[in-house]
Parts: C-alpha cells; structure tokens; sequence
C-alpha cells in the first residue's frame, strides 16, 4: 500500500489530498481497497455516480457503444447524440442543448452563451456584459470560474482575472436587485450550494429570484451539476421551487459515473446565438458519451431515484438529528445531499472522515467543518442505518 502511494505523490501534482485508502473496485454503493476492505461509498464521486457504481445497465450502453464507434467529432453526424439530447430536453423542458464533458466546461459555456444572448439579443454594450454570481459559490476550477470565486486558496497566484462579475450574498434577494445593471445579462447560482457546505437558501429566495431576474430581464441561470438528477430529492431542483430557470448546467451523473458528459440547457432564443464556429469541443457529444448519458438518465427515472432520494435523505438526516451529538452545530439537508457541521471547538471535519474510514465508510469534508453525505442515490435503508451506527460512534469519541 505504501509503494503505490508514494509512486502517486511521486509523480502526481499536489492538487489533492486524499484519504489515505486505495480503491481497486466498486458495485452499487459499495467498493473495496486492496486489501479486500469494503467501504459504504458516502460520497459518490461528488455525486458523479448517484446510478451506483458499475450500474449494469450503463456499463452495458458503454460496451455496446464501444463495439460500434466511439467518437466521430462534430465535424460528422453520429447516430446518438441526437437521442441523448431530446431526452434531456424532455426531461429538463428546455428547447436546446448543448453538450460538453466536465462541469466546468459546461459552466463556461452558459457564461459565453449569457453574454453573447446580452450582446446580441438584450443589446447591452460589447464587452460590456455583467454577470452576477453569489458568494460561496462553487461552479469549477478554469481561470474564468474561479475570477469570481470567493475561496482565497482557489485564486491565490492563479491571476490575472476574468473581469465582469459581481458577486453578492447568497439568500439575499434584495442584494442581489440591488447589483442588477443596465448591463447586466445573467444571475449564475447554484440552487443549493454544495461545495460552499450545503448550503440550502431560505424558503422563498428563488422564487424571488426568479421573480427579479425576470423583471429585469436578466438570465436565470442555475449549476445543477451536483443538485441535478435527483440528488435533491426531485430530478432537479428547481421543481421544489416551483420555478423554471432561462438556463440549466448538468453534469457529473449525466455521466453514470463511467464517462465525463456535461451539458447547457435553454431556450431557442438563447441558444440560437451560437453559430457554427462560435463554440466547440473535439469530444462534446461523441456517441459513447450520449449512449452512457441517455443510459444514465434513463437509469434515475427507471429507478425512481428522484424519488428514492427525497425519501432517504429525510430518513437519512432525521437518524442523524436523533444522534443529538454535542459536537455536531447544524445538520443541513436537501434529499441525500446532507452536511454536518462540526463545532470548530471538536476540531475539522477531516479527522472525523479519517476515523470514519477506518469504520468503512468514505466520506469527504467541504470548507473545513462540514462532513458531506452524498450517497449514491439507491442506498436502502438498512445501509443508511448501518451508516449512522458508525456516525455516532465516531461523533461520541
Ligand atoms: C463539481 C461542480 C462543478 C465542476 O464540475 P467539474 O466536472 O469538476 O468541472 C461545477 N459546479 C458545481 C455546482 C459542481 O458541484
């Protein structure tokens, strides 16, 4: 164990620090290290694999796929990313799609597609467009995205800068009014904000968010790449808002957890700024990625896991509630997108994941004192009970 890991920090940049556990297989919400050691998955990749590890029916669409042909470029028509987007245009209700591979690619793409729709349609100033972002958000790692960051670590060095942004508090509607402009095109917000904590905003706010962005003609945007696809609790989550965003970003299990597939969504009038030429990507779109995609979409509504997740996440976070743990300060939950907040006086959430490893479960801390739960969402149960056994012990020492 210690030979492969010294190799990886060998030979790896730094950007990460992982738990100190090697992963060589997974199945459902399962995987083993080495040594044959089984782990409950409470992560899932960021949510990249809210289907479960290995789901059969999206390996199978992968096998399939890659029996026949892999990537054609968009130069030339392939045979199913035409079926992968009307299904998602279905699911979603947008008109238009357009896909990429990680999340931030997609993120950079509603921002491009925000300012050409301002430039070109709402007629704001060229080079002059205004997007308005919240603080503690988190859409990805490119120059243009962590520009308007409010992480200190994200931007150390990392400059110069991507101007035209604003970043105003997150569940303050009447801020966010207050820095609309006659150039501003577009409000970027996660629904929830995951990597920020899980941060869920108050009863309300989006309604009024969508109640002013419209008023002001400005895009409503959303990054569902984590809520999205059931992780909330609803396929996605602007359904508990009642509300419909201009645009929609999804990413992470639009992949299955098999294959890097993101996409934007919006409406005609939007994405009828992009031209040939304007925007591309060698890889966006290929046939394996929309067979694995149409696979895993399939998947969550087959499965019901929009439904599973609503209905495990309140089983989920009431168990941790009834842990009434001291050092726990706040349990913040939307479907199984769950956050414990440790009391800074117990020390940071990394040890409690480093003791929860040991038990068996893989769990990652976000901003220092906040233990994620993220399971894939077909946990049952008898794992979630399981799991919170664990959670006390650990949370008792
Ligand atoms: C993970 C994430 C991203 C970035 O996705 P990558 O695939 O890592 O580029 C963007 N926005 C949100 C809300 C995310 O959770």
């Amino acid at each position: 164990m210690q030979k492969i890991i010294s190799e990886t920090e060998r030979y790896s940049a730094r950007n990460y620090h992982p738990l100190p556990v090697i992963l060589t297989k997974g199945e459902g919400v399962w995987v083993w290290d080495k040594n044959g050691k089984k782990y409950l998955d409470l992560l899932a990749a960021y949510s990249a694999v809210n289907q479960g590890h290995r789901h059969p029916k999206i390996i199978q669409a992968a096998k399939d796929q890659m029996e026949r042909i892999t990537i054609t470029s968009r130069a030339f028509h392939n045979d199913k990313m035409g079926e992968f987007l009307s299904l998602l245009c279905d699911v979603t209700g947008f008109d238009k799609a357009l896909p990429m591979n990680t999340g931030a690619e997609a993120v950079e793409t509603s921002i491009k597609a925000a300012r050409k729709w301002g430039s070109k349609v709402k007629g704001v100033a060229e080079n002059k467009a205004e997007i308005i972002v919240c603080d503690n958000n988190f859409h990805g790692r490119t120059v243009t995205i962590i520009s308007f960051s409010s992480e200190e670590q994200y931007k150390t060095g990392f400059g110069p800068f991507t101007p035209g942004f604003i970043s105003v508090e997150f569940g303050d509607a009447q801020k966010l009014e207050e820095a609309i402009g006659e150039n501003t095109v577009a409000l970027l917000i996660e629904p929830v904000q995951g990597e920020g904590g899980v941060i869920v905003p108050p009863d309300g706010y989006m309604k009024k968010v969508r109640e002013i962005t419209e008023r002001h003609r400005v895009l409503l945007v959303f990054d569902e790449i984590q809520t999205g696809l059931g992780r909330t609790g609803e396929l996605f989550s602007y359904v508990h808002e009642n509300i419909k965003p201009d645009m929609l970003i999804v990413g992470k299990a639009l992949g299955g957890g098999v294959y890097p597939v993101s996409a934007v969504l919006s409406s005609e009038e939007v994405m009828g700024v992009f031209k040939p030429g304007d925007h591309g990507s060698t890889f966006g779109g290929n046939p394996l990625a929309s067979a694995v995609a149409t696979a895993s979409i399939e998947v969550i509504l087959d499965e019901k896991l929009s439904e599973k997740s609503k209905e495990n996440g309140r089983y989920f976070a009431k168990r941790l509630k009834e842990m009434e743990s001291p050092m726990v300060k706040e349990i913040r939950s939307r479907g199984l997108m769950i956050g414990v907040e440790i009391k800074k006086s117990c020390g940071t959430a990394r040890k409690y994941c480093e003791l929860l490893l040991e038990e068996g479960i893989l769990c990652k801390e976000t901003h220092d004192q906040t233990l994620r739960f993220t399971p894939p969402l077909i946990i049952e149960k008898e794992e979630i009970d399981w799991a919170v056994e664990k959670i006390k012990d650990v949370l008792s020492r």
